[in-house]
């Protein structure tokens, strides 16, 4: 039938690069599987709408996740709901207003959220605006297990979870068994229907095409052990006796420009491809052999799925250290946080070690979920049908903001 395009509204923080990668996810995979029948926005309704401390989310993370004890006090100090629930209830009270115009703006049938702290307050709105009972509103969550639990919030219709491990947390939280789903993390189509060579591709991004390549990289923030890992890389990977690398390496510094510049203006003895924030992370992962990375959610599903080994560097505490055993009780890969150890494991990978590379990227592959994103988007779509027509939302702030919309 002609029914009216439905609007749904994604809302993410650019903390990190994951709640963005996951978010851009769901909507090309909204985009594929049913064309026009959606409208997908994605926003960071906190930065565009309110002021203090939400519009400063994402600057205060990467501040604290540098100094990594602040951190990790702020993660597990905030873990009781009845701090974060009355801090965030405090902040939704200031910026009702706002928020309420930032969120009706998009007139949305459905609201997804793809991060931890934007639970509370839309659910809030939705309740003033007698709308939660019209508006489907569902939590996707983007960190593989020892998540925070601001995620789970018991007035959500789903909640998807990426592990069975975290739909347990999430009953024990007070959700019901109906409201949760587990299909893995939400990945972008383009990693799951790459359809490239590795060939291919290293001619595209002008890498060497025969010797073996490592990609090292540390979040969308370029955070780690990075430029000491490069450095031990560098020797690790150049045979001194023939000469010649055994070899190559890609490191993708993400938005860390201070990483790229000072790895750009040192001397490599092995053929080295050094970047800023890459798009298509696809194609660096489909031309290399294996991953060094710290432990993001994001950065391990995709490798999973390209069957990359993984050397897991680094992790944040709290969100990221159960993503370690995750990774090697799977045998999907390794933890060290010793660059020289890491360097020694990628050049024993690329010469007397093959075979158990490939063992090692065979695990990987068994562990990846390329459909899970197609999975949640079909489940949206069912909780849509099963809802009806939605065209008779009473939203007050339309006529203001449809110039926008
Ligand atoms: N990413 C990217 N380009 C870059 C660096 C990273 O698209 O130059 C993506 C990466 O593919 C992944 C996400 O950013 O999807 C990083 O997410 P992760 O959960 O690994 O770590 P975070 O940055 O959120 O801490």
């Amino acid at each position: 039938g002609a029914e009216r395009t439905k609007n749904v509204l994604i809302l993410m923080s650019d903390t990190g690069g994951g709640h963005r990668a996951s978010a851009e996810a769901i909507r090309d995979a909204f985009h594929l599987e049913f064309g026009d029948e959606y409208n997908v926005f994605v926003k960071d309704v906190w930065k565009e709408y309110t002021g203090w401390p939400l519009n400063t989310m994402e600057q205060q993370y990467k501040f604290m996740v540098k100094h990594v004890q602040l951190w990790r006090v702020a993660f597990h100090g905030t873990s009781p709901r009845w701090i974060h629930s009355a801090y965030l209830a405090a902040i939704a009270a200031f910026y009702a207003k706002e928020v309420e115009a930032g969120l009706m703006e998009y007139k949305p049938d459905i609201i997804i959220s793809v991060h931890p702290l934007m639970q509370h307050i839309p659910l809030w709105v939705l309740k003033w605006q007698g709308l939660q009972k019209k508006v489907i509103f569902v939590t996707v969550i983007t960190d593989l297990s020892t998540c925070h639990r601001t995620w789970f919030h018991p007035g959500v219709n789903r909640l998807y979870c990426p592990a069975e491990e975290v739909a347990k947390r999430a009953l024990f939280d007070g959700l019901e068994e109906s409201q949760t789903r587990v299909f893995g993390l939400p990945i972008r189509p383009s990693f799951c229907r790459a359809i490239f060579t590795k060939d291919d591709l290293r001619v595209e991004l002008e890498m060497d095409p025969t010797l073996p390549a490592v990609l090292l990289m540390g979040g969308g923030e370029g955070m780690g052990p990075v430029k000491k890992t490069a450095k031990a890389l560098g020797e690790a990977l150049f045979d001194k006796e023939m000469e010649k690398p055994i070899g190559q390496m890609v490191v993708i510094c993400g938005r860390n420009e201070e990483l790229a510049s000072t790895l750009q203006s040192l001397e490599w003895n092995i053929p080295v491809k050094i970047k800023g924030f890459q798009k298509q992370m696809e194609k660096w992962m489909g031309a290399c052999d294996c991953i060094i990375t710290k432990a993001g959610p994001g950065t391990i599903a995709e490798a999973l799925i390209r069957g990359l080994p993984i050397i897991l560097n680094d992790y944040i505490p709290g969100q990221e250290k159960g993503n370690v055993p995750y990774v090697v009780d799977n045998g999907a890969g390794v933890f060290t946080r010793s660059p020289k150890e890491t360097a020694r494991i990628v050049a024993e990978w690329f010469s007397t070690k093959e075979d158990e590379r490939k063992t090692i990227s065979e695990n990987a592959l068994k562990l990846a979920q390329p459909d899970a994103v197609f999975d949640i988007v079909k489940d949206i779509h069912e909780l849509a049908c099963q809802r009806g027509p939605l065209a008779n939302i009473p939203y007050a702030f339309t006529s203001s903001f449809s110039s926008l919309v």
